[in-house]
């Protein structure tokens, strides 16, 4: 990082990844530039995906030198990648601090999904969640959650691109809103990366306060909600944010979530034998959602050696899917993806250990993501 001193308390130099397109255009004319420097620079930084000014070879050396001494470029850095099996990629990235996330790459027929963090760690304690033993770090900036795409897209063959963006890395996205709410401005910018925020889905554990923001915010990016629970008793005890936010205002939160026509919110369950996993729990489920445009995700609990509950059979967790499918709702069972590398919901958890023990450990504890997926059939 640059750092201007000059005999006065030292001035950090922004972050170029941490501004919109309407902040750098701000920031740029003040230093007597013109407004079209500001797309230039913004094409560079998200749609060629430069690390240093010095590659943006169609602005004048002038203007070059110019933001090499008052801005800098925060790199998000691949230190290890992991490889699935089944192709999903798991990559340990190294913010410009030193500290250190997770984010999967994950292949499927026709898409290529980046599931991207918004903090190191998580404050949420969900008893379920190996990314819950490492408690919170510390938030990320919006320049590296937006710029986890840059560090993702920089590993692709060529020709390969990211078709869908899921906020279900590590950390609670809303727990840090307006990093988050500016890392998706900046990748939806048609000047950027461009991404459709109906590729986009923000996943949350229920901060109501935030579903609501993020409703008024206009992104009209997916919103899901890792439910995992049909009563108030047993929510507070595997989701301990329930006690804030129970489960009749979350749900109200989501009546209230603007949906455009022919979408639906998503509700994650994560099934967990003799807990969550009875038939009574499904027909709850079933009143609950009742009036929501929805789909139900079920995930069969990643199951670790830390985390006190078991995956249900697979006959289970198809009767659990029944009695939804019943009741007339879309329900999908979550294909585990990137199991044998703890690249799997709820797995992803970087600790300090030495590198070298990374593709060593089974459950090791630098891993984490989640993913998705389709129907049955894994
Ligand atoms: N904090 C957000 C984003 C994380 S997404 C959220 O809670 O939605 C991670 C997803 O993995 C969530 O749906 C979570 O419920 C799920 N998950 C956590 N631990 C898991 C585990 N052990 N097995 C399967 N899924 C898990």
């Amino acid at each position: 990082m640059t750092v201007v001193s000059l005999g006065m308390p030292a001035v950090q130099t922004p972050d170029l990844r941490d501004f919109t397109l309407p902040e750098l255009t701000e920031w740029i004319t003040g230093l007597g530039e013109t407004p079209y420097r500001a797309r230039q620079l913004y094409r560079w930084l998200w749609r060629r995906r430069v690390e240093a000014f010095r590659e943006m070879t169609d602005l004048p050396i002038t203007c070059r030198q110019n933001l090499e001494t008052r801005a800098r470029l925060g790199t998000v850095t691949v230190v290890a990648v992991q490889s699935s099996q089944d192709g999903t990629r798991k990559l340990l990235l190294e913010l410009p601090d030193g500290e250190r996330i997770e984010a999967v790459l994950i292949p499927e027929a026709r898409r290529l999904t980046a599931c991207i963090s918004t903090q190191a760690g998580c404050a949420m304690e969900c008893r379920f969640c190996l990314t819950a033993s490492m408690g919170l770090h510390r938030n990320l900036r919006a320049s590296e959650i937006a710029g986890q795409l840059v560090a993702l897209g920089n590993t692709l063959a060529a020709g390969g691109h990211i078709t869908h963006i899921v906020l279900m890395g590590m950390g609670e996205p809303l727990a840090n809103y307006a990093a988050t709410e500016k890392a998706l401005r900046i990748l939806i910018a048609r000047e950027g990366v461009g991404f459709s925020p109906r590729r986009i889905t923000v996943s949350t554990v229920g901060l109501v306060p935030g579903i609501r923001r993020l409703a008024r915010s206009g992104l009209g990016v997916n919103l899901a909600v890792s439910l995992s629970a049909t009563t108030d008793e047993l929510r507070d005890h595997l989701v301990p944010i329930n006690r804030w936010y129970p489960l009749g205002e979350l749900l109200q939160a989501c009546r209230d979530f603007p949906l455009p026509p022919r979408r639906r919110m998503t509700f994650e369950y994560v099934l967990m034998a003799g807990v969550n996993d009875h038939t009574e729990d499904a027909r709850r489920l079933v009143k609950l959602l009742r009036g929501i445009r929805c789909k139900v995700n079920l995930i069969p609990l990643n199951e670790s050696p830390e985390i006190p509950f078991r995956r249900p059979s697979r006959q289970r967790t198809e009767s659990f899917q029944g009695v939804l499918e019943r009741a007339g709702y879309i329900a999908t069972i979550r294909e585990s993806r990137g199991e044998d590398i703890s690249a799997a919901c709820g797995m992803l958890v970087t600790a300090e250990r030495p590198l070298d023990t990374i593709t060593s450990t089974p459950y090791n504890r630098r891993c984490g993501v989640e993913q998705f997926g389709s129907s049955l059939g894994s």
